[in-house]
């Protein structure tokens, strides 16, 4: 069967019907719900540059897609009263794209770059200068007439955000005074997110609706919000638009979301690693090519979730199914793991 991977109702990447969620963002460190060690430490960050009149220092988060640090840099930036810039690695092609961003913050902006861990090598050679010493050099004209500008910067907050950050290269990663790691949020957090969307959605939502999507939602506040928006249309046919424990389990049942969140995609990798595999260890590569998609994606989006519930693990020699996952898919665990 041919799989959908980009339109996953589950997948963590950013879809078309996630459009218009900006009113769901929340705009304050208050309103932002869990992270609470990562919240903790950035209102002290904060608190002490705005006591010294500075800009804060440049800040790497790094976790799982959709967890929200495009958010929590927004929020940086409405905390310290500064305006954020707004880009991502892939989309600075050339030393001069970045050049022409930088020299138009004004002091203590932020400059948020997501997917920091895919800038090119000549556009990440102009930051580090940028980063520490506050200024760069600028190459103008080709050949014998070119000529090395030196433009000072004002001192600004560069914010990175990455799924990988072992992917960073050392000169990069060592240049960021702060480095934050997101988890994925516990299905409580995610019930709060789950409420707080409904109302201001305008969606009737009781509590353990709003637990049933959450424990679904693979501790994910994008897909939290996204399985409410799903679940409100078929609550409109079901219940009378109220969403409801029974209505969200049908509605989720319907769009082949289990209990735990998994869908046909992790189900039919998991299956496979136990059919074809004996359950692992099985290279990531080949897990790759099983199900068709890039080993990357698995490893950034897939694996995080399957590993925090204990259905998948990373060994030196490759990925290794858990009883769990057996007993959770129904098939009998015979015990053959060769670790
Ligand atoms: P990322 O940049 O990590 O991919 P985003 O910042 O785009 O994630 O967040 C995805 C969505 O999840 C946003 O629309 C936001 O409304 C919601 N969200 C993320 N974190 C929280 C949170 N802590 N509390 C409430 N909503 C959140």
């Amino acid at each position: 069967m041919e799989m959908d991977y980009e339109n996953r109702v589950v997948s963590t990447e950013y879809l078309p019907e996630d459009e218009g969620d900006n009113p769901l963002r929340p705009r304050t460190l208050n309103e932002y719900i869990g992270q609470t060690k990562v919240k903790e430490n950035l209102s002290i960050y904060i608190d002490a540059a705005k006591i010294r009149g500075e800009a804060l220092d440049h800040v790497l988060l790094y976790g799982p897609p959709g967890l929200g640090k495009t958010t929590l840099s927004q929020i940086i930036a409405a905390e310290m009263g500064v305006n954020i810039r707004i880009t991502s690695g892939p989309a600075l092609e050339r030393p001069g794209d970045l050049a022409a961003l930088l020299t138009n913050l004004d002091p203590g902006d932020v400059l948020f770059i997501d997917e920091i861990h895919r800038l090119s090598r000549t556009v990440e050679e102009i930051l580090y200068p940028a980063m520490e010493d506050f200024a760069i050099d600028i190459i103008n004209g080709k050949g014998q007439g070119a000529a090395s500008i030196h433009l000072p910067l004002p001192r600004f907050t560069l914010i990175g955000a990455t799924t990988r950050a072992g992917q960073l290269s050392a000169p990069l990663r060592d240049r960021f005074g702060v480095v934050l790691r997101l988890e994925l949020y516990t299905p409580e957090e995610l019930g709060l997110i789950v409420s707080r969307s409904a109302k201001i959605l305008n969606i009737p939502c009781d509590r353990d609706g709003a637990l049933e999507i959450a424990s679904r939602a693979r501790g994910t506040p994008r897909i939290a919000n996204r399985l409410l928006k799903r679940v409100r249309d078929f609550a409109q046919v079901m219940s009378e638009g109220v969403i409801t424990v029974d209505t969200a389990r049908r509605a989720l049942d319907r769009m082949e979301v289990d209990e735990l969140g998994l869908d046909m995609v992790d189900r039919r990798m998991l299956e496979a690693m136990i059919r074809h595999y004996n359950g692992g260890p099985v290279g990531l590569d080949t897990v790759a090519a099983v199900i068709g998609e890039e080993a990357v994606t698995i490893e950034d989006v897939y694996e995080p979730y399957l590993m925090q519930l204990g259905f998948l693990s990373r060994t030196p020699r490759g990925r290794v199914v858990l009883p769990a996952a057996y007993e959770h898919l129904g098939i009998d665990y015979t015990g053959q793991l060769t670790l």
